[in-house]
Formats: C-alpha cells, sequence, structure tokens
C-alpha cells in the first residue's frame, strides 16, 4: 500500500491514471488528495536519504 505524500496515511484507493504520463494515480482517504505512485515513490526516498542523513550527523 503506497503513502500519501501530503499527510502520511497509507488510506490511499487506487484513482485512474494520469492521462499525460500514463502512471496510476492514487487517491488519499485521509486527506482527499490525489498523487501519482511517482510521487509517492519519490518523496518516500527524498525521505530515506534525510533520515540517514540525520544519523549521520548525530555519530
Ligand atoms: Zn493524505
Amino acid at each position: 500500500m503506497l503513502r500519501c505524500p501530503h499527510c502520511g496515511s497509507t488510506h490511499t484507493n487506487k484513482y485512474g491514471v494520469n492521462s499525460e504520463s500514463g502512471t496510476p494515480r492514487f487517491r488519499c482517504i485521509g486527506c482527499g488528495k490525489t498523487f501519482s505512485s511517482r510521487t509517492a515513490q519519490l518523496l518516500l526516498n527524498k525521505r530515506m536519504k534525510e533520515q540517514t542523513s540525520e544519523r549521520k550527523s548525530k555519530i
């Protein structure tokens, strides 16, 4: 299950396909916003990188 990049909720439904890029779109039940799976993945990667750099700075 994808996590919403807006509010972090995992309550998301598939919401068709983006007509321009062809990527699947999802709609968050928590905040009602839509996002693409690509956006969610990019934000997830960014968040993981930030967490990693935070750990490094603490050591
Ligand atoms: Zn949301």
